[in-house]
């Protein structure tokens, strides 16, 4: 039998920038060459989730009032089933604005305060509306040795993979990450979580946040294969479960063209 794998795509129609619907297309084309049936469903306003339902959340970067857009919707229809199901290990990766969104608060420039979804132990705040104060710009990031080392089992058959991230990164919103939460990466070139820590992103069980734009996953495709695999495994409860190796060679070419050029 093969393999299915669910993703649902929060907020599409709000939450889109710099690309991130192309880590949508990565996510379904690769799990096609690999024989994984597909399917991916947006998850939008007035859509009510239910816990159970899928193996893999994905929510993109949006502007301040995107993210205040949807916030109250998020709570009343989504929350419960999202922090259930992420709890159970489901994936969920958050790029930006729907990193900032998976944490607990976001204090924005004006002085507005979101209450995010507190799925993960991270809290963001933004110094002002003073845009000369943006983390912008392109980011390389070395991945956490605990993540490395268990992407590499992700493969069926040892191979070598970067142990960088590369991306690209635009936010007034400065995050921290609280206890429990372990940073995805440390930063190389550029930013990430914010202007000083030196660190990119965060970890809890299956749940992943990210600066990068870029898109992600098109330009760092072992992240993809990771989450993937992270999916696959919790569904079929299998921790041993493998993918096998794709030909990644203008991916990984294009990933190290940037590693060299930015580092
Ligand atoms: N609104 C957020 C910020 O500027 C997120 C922006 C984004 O998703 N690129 O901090």
């Amino acid at each position: 039998m093969p393999y299915a794998l669910t993703i649902t795509h929060l907020y599409p129609d709000y939450l889109n920038l710099y690309g991130d619907t192309g880590n949508l297309i990565v996510l379904r084309r690769r799990c096609q060459w690999m024989g994984i049936d597909c399917t991916v469903k947006p998850l939008t306003m007035e859509e009510v989730a239910q816990s159970g339902q899928t193996d893999f959340y994905f929510m993109g970067g949006g502007q301040d009032m995107d993210q205040v857009a949807i916030v109250n919707d998020f709570h009343q229809l989504k929350h419960e089933a999202i922090q259930a199901d992420t709890e159970a290990g489901v994936v969920f990766l958050g790029v930006c604005g729907g990193y900032q969104l998976m944490g607990n608060t976001f204090l924005m420039g004006n002085g507005e305060e979101t209450q995010g979804l507190g799925i993960i132990n991270v809290s963001t705040r933004a110094p002002s509306t003073d845009v000369k104060q943006r983390c912008i710009g392109n980011l390389v990031v070395e991945i956490n040795s605990a993540v490395y080392a268990e992407m590499q089992t992700i493969y069926a058959t040892p191979r070598k993979i970067p142990r960088t991230l590369v991306g690209f990164e635009n936010h007034s919103g400065q995050t921290y990450l609280g206890n429990g939460v372990e940073p995805l990466a440390k930063t190389i070139a550029g930013f990430g979580n914010n202007a000083t820590a030196e660190y990119e992103g965060a970890r809890y069980k299956n749940v992943f946040g990210s600066y990068m734009h870029g898109s992600l996953l098109p330009k760092n495709p072992h992240f993809a294969d990771y989450l993937i695999g992270l999916a696959l495994r919790r569904k079929y409860a299998d921790v041993n479960l493998t993918l096998p190796t794709l030909t990644d060679t203008e991916e990984f070419a294009a990933h190290e063209f940037v590693v060299q050029r930015y580092r």
